[in-house]
């Protein structure tokens, strides 16, 4: 039976000393070369890229190679030349070789919590929960395919034997983002390697260490070398490349709007020597609301907010960027959240002490400074609204109250800690204001009213929805993940049905 991966409990002082220990050993690799790998060659290029501690952005975590289109082409091709044979080893071998690749990460788990602390900047809680999930992909996703396998049961017509066989694509491009750049990308690349298919990953030029690491785990769990490929580089010089090839089967997206759309238009365009229509996956952004009914346990509501606003400095897909509160308890509602955002303390994500890191980076800081300036126009600022003096990228959690449906920061993605928040004269006014989005991605509602839970569940349009409890932080097996509308494809991440997106399935009538 799969089993969600434990997480470390950090208030115990043996996890906190381990945890010290992982952080001072992972600092001690900082600024290591890590190179390209394509069809198990190591390649160097001219030019490098740096990924840097968003907490002390003078400290370079890894030094990356800078692909170009060349190289990417290349991958394509390695990873296509290697499919026919990574495609006949059996679904057995392959969920054998993801078992495995969860152990490692077992065994290192607190170490990727040390890279994820140093290159995105989670605080440890944060780190954990990301590793755990990637636990969760292997283990889950080695289970799934093993379920694929054994034959579905279908009609048999008289004097037939009727089958139905799963088969893999071919060769897969997994583009990753930085905000989980262990478990999101682990989750898209297994997947594509246990369901038989070979992979070229494009980490986010913002946390390619963690993917260099994640690679080292795949090697010592046995998986080939030539079944994947790592090329780091700009999405920019590279992306194109990966996903206009001849030779490229299905494209693995998750990242923002922009770049999500253009790679489906892209893709959609058959070239040259093209055989098959492109499969794209698309997981794209978000504008999660969650509605605060009169009817609630406020104080259940005020911290689920809290904790979807601000957990990794509002930098979920997940993340609730609105709160959508009755006007019979706004301004209670309001003052209880805004007594605890003072209190939120933000600062380098090694110390367990903050609840808070950094974002990003720099150019994410301006522009989230900026959507806080906008804000202060469209809304209220009640709580937060300045960068804070530091050489990290912080920036301090903010609620804007009063805020409009028509304003910017009721419509579009932040990708920071910025909160708008909403007067509803009543609940159906709150599932208007909530479905007021070109996005669908997360929601949540906090009610005791059994009438209005089940509306929600009939009417609020997010392809992952949550009653009484925070939005952010789906469980693999229990939440898949997935949005709606311009949130993406809906591919329902860590669910029972994700890894079909990764096979075509073969019908075989035999006359008898
Ligand atoms: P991004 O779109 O900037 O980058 C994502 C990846 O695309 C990176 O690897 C980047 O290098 C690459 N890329 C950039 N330009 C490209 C191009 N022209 N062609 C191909 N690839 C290109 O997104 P990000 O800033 O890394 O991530 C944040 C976004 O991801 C947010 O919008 C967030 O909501 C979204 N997200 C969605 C989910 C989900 O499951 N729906 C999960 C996590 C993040």
């Amino acid at each position: 039976m799969f089993q969600n991966e434990p997480y470390a409990d950090f208030s115990q002082p043996g996890n906190r000393s381990a945890m010290r220990e992982a952080l001072a050993a992972v600092r001690a690799e900082f600024g290591r070369e890590y190179e390209l790998r394509i069809a198990g060659a190591r390649l160097k290029t001219a030019e490098k890229l740096r990924s840097l501690n968003p907490s002390w952005p003078g400290e370079v975590v890894g030094v990356h190679q800078k692909a170009t289109a060349s190289e990417a082409g290349r991958a394509v091709e390695a990873a296509a030349a290697f499919f026919p044979e990574w495609s006949r080893t059996s679904a057995e071998r392959r969920a054998e070789l993801l078992f495995n690749a969860a152990r490692i990460l077992r065994r290192r788990k607190l170490e990727f919590d040390a890279w994820l602390v140093f290159e995105a900047g989670k605080t440890w809680p944060e780190a954990e929960a990301e590793t755990c999930e990637a636990i969760d992909f292997c283990d889950y996703y080695a289970r799934q395919m093993l379920r694929l396998a054994s034959l579905p049961e279908l009609v048999q017509l008289p004097g037939e034997r009727d089958r139905m066989v799963y088969l893999p694509l071919g060769a897969v491009v997994v583009i990753a983002p930085w905000n989980f750049p262990l478990a999101i990308l682990a989750g898209m690349t297994t997947a594509a390697l246990v369901a038989g298919n070979t992979v070229v990953i494009k980490p986010s030029s913002d946390t390619p260490t963690v993917a260099a690491k994640f690679v080292e785990v795949l090697l010592e769990a046995g998986f080939p070398e030539p079944s994947f490929a790592l090329v780091s580089g700009s999405g920019a010089a590279v992306g194109d490349a990966l996903v206009e090839h001849p030779l490229t089967r299905l494209i693995s997206f998750t990242g923002s709007r922009a770049i999500g759309l253009r790679i489906n238009e892209l893709a959609a365009r058959p070239r040259p020597g093209q055989m098959w229509i492109k499969r794209v996956i698309v997981e794209m952004g978000g504008k999660n609301a969650i509605i605060v009914d009169e009817e609630a346990d406020l104080d259940a509501a005020v911290q689920g907010v809290l904790v979807s606003a601000f957990g990794y400095q509002g930098q979920k897909c997940s993340a609730c960027s609105r709160a959508i509160v009755s006007e019979k308890v706004y301004d209670e509602f309001l003052s209880r959240l805004v007594s605890k955002v003072a209190a939120i303390k933000v600062g380098p994500a090694e110390d367990p002490d903050n609840y808070m890191g950094p974002v990003i980076s720099e150019r994410a800081r301006q522009a989230i400074l900026e959507y806080i300036e906008i804000g202060k126009r469209e809304g209220r600022l009640v709580a937060g609204g300045a960068p804070q003096e530091a050489p990290g990228f912080f920036v301090q959690p903010t609620v804007i109250a009063d805020v409009g449906r028509k304003a910017r920061i009721f419509q579009e993605e932040i990708f920071g800690p910025v909160l708008a928040v909403t007067k509803a004269r009543d609940f159906e006014h709150a599932l208007e204001l909530a479905n007021d989005s070109d996005y669908g991605l997360t929601g949540a509602l906090y009610t005791s009213n059994r009438g209005k839970i089940e509306k929600a569940c009939e009417g609020f349009f997010a392809g992952n929805l949550y009653i009484n409890r925070k939005c952010t932080g789906a469980m693999v097996g229990a939440h898949p993940f997935g949005g709606f509308n311009m949130s993406g494809t809906d591919s329902k991440a860590g669910g029972p049905d994700y890894l079909l997106q990764f096979l075509q399935a073969k019908s075989i009538a035999e006359r008898l």
